[in-house]
């Protein structure tokens, strides 16, 4: 268990194939605070094309925040199994980075990003257009890991927040709700969930 920060990297500009559509939406999120202070993703229209849990059949060995501040949380399956994207979207980050040892870090369309590390391998490159599903990394130990697992982190702007607002990791599934996340006066983010009928 650790706390790293990585909020600082962000990647070369480098590019590959996407089209119109799928620019457009990188563009759209790349700044989700351009022109307000808040923004809402509404979880409870998502369709079961529009996500993935990232590491499917995981158990939480860690979770967010404690006495540790820890980053991200901690799952769990095998080593050798493959993670996969939560959401449609860029690949910003895929490198080894310090302490998150091979990591990659996809920027949604949905204003999130979404962290993946300790990979024996990462399975993507910068500039990639992923959909939810596809194939990441492979869950590993490099970086400061004690063991096999993916250290995952839900962030908006770099800012990480517990994943457990959003994926309900006991059942793999994603919590639906309508999730605000409101940018405060002083810079720091808030999240809020509004209960869908
Ligand atoms: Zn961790």
């Amino acid at each position: 268990m650790f706390n790293i920060e990585c909020s600082m990297i962000y990647a070369q500009d480098e590019k590959v194939d996407i089209d119109e559509w799928q620019v457009m939406k990188v563009e759209a999120a790349k700044d989700p605070f351009e022109k307000r202070d808040q923004f809402t993703i509404n979880f409870a229209n998502y369709t079961k094309e529009e996500w993935h849990y990232p590491l499917p059949g995981a158990r939480v060995t860690s979770p967010f925040g404690g006495e540790r501040h820890h980053g991200g949380t901690d799952i769990k399956t095998f080593a050798g199994d493959t993670t996969r994207a939560a959401f449609p979207g860029e690949v910003i980050l895929s490198g080894p980075y310090f302490a998150y040892g091979n990591c990659v870090i996809l920027r949604h369309a949905n204003g999130l990003e979404t962290l993946y590390s300790h990979h024996s391998r990462n399975l993507v490159k910068v500039g990639q257009w992923l959909q939810p599903g596809d194939p990441v990394g492979i869950e590993g130990r490099t970086g400061r890991a004690t063991g096999d697992h993916l250290h995952f982190e839900t962030r908006v702007k770099g800012q990480a927040f517990d994943s457990s607002r959003i994926f309900d990791h006991e059942s793999g599934k994603l919590i639906r709700q309508v999730f605000v996340v409101t940018k405060q006066k002083n810079g720091t983010l808030k999240f809020a969930s509004q209960k869908v009928k």
